[in-house]
């Protein structure tokens, strides 16, 4: 299938998981996961009226966005940071999926330019408690979402995760559910946390049903990735 009929396929599935789920359609943000991808399949979703892409990797993704020309793309960077990447981020990025740690909220704060919007921020949890994984725990998220909120080229806009994969559906499905509660749990304190970042490609339809509100979605659209050579992601 093209890129053009896999992401006609993907958005059918949102549509129909959004009826089942009674949540509006247009609740739902489509993130096309174009790492690793070439440009050229990044322009042929853009053809087909696709406005936002997630990145993982900076390089990767810098290289895309020097090469693009059209500037309604909205670049989302959802991969693992160190801050000696921040300023990149903080210059070419509208949103970032990934924020755990305060060091990087301030880096990135501190570098965002003047003349560009707050950052948008989703702040990603550890909602599984895996070993080694990314992301905050629920117990820290409080004390992270307070420091952000302090930072003014900063918008706290919501939440992220990643659920432990290879579990049961009902275990994934708590996850997002805790992933839910979390969000409304702050959202008194802070109105404008209104995302839920959290559905790939094998998991959609259980993430809408749990009311995501942005789902990242990379193999459904552009194929299987290669096995990256280095095995580690360039951070
Ligand atoms: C790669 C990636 C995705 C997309 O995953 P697919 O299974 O290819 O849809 C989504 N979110 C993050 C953080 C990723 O790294």
């Amino acid at each position: 299938m093209s890129i053009t009929q896999q992401l006609l396929a993907v958005k059918q599935r949102i549509y129909r998981a959004c009826i089942k789920a009674a949540c509006p359609q247009q609740q739902v943000r489509l993130v096309a996961v174009s790492k690793t991808k070439p440009l050229s399949m990044v322009l042929e979703a853009y053809a087909q009226g696709q406005r936002d892409f997630g990145e993982n990797y900076l390089q990767d993704a810098l290289d895309k966005i020097a090469a693009n020309t059209h500037t309604d793309i909205v670049w989302h960077f959802i991969g693992a940071m160190q801050s000696n990447k921040t300023r990149a981020i903080a210059e070419n990025f509208a949103w970032v999926h990934t924020l755990e740690r305060e060091k990087i909220a301030q880096r990135l704060n501190d570098q965002r330019p003047e003349e560009l919007p707050p950052l948008k921020v989703c702040i990603q949890v550890n909602i599984s408690n895996e070993a080694n994984k990314s992301g905050v725990s629920l117990a820290d998220l409080p004390a992270l979402a307070a420091t952000v909120n302090t930072l003014p080229k900063l918008e706290l806009a919501g939440l992220m995760c990643i659920p432990a994969a290879n579990q049961p559906v009902s275990v994934q499905a708590q996850a997002f559910a805790a992933m839910a509660q979390a969000r409304d749990q702050l959202q008194p304190e802070y109105p404008q946390l209104t995302q839920l970042s959290m559905g790939m490609s094998a998991d959609l339809e259980l993430a809408i049903a749990h009311g995501a509100t942005m789902v990242r979605i990379g193999t459904d659209i552009f194929g299987a990735r290669a096995a990256r050579s280095s095995a580690t992601p360039i951070k």
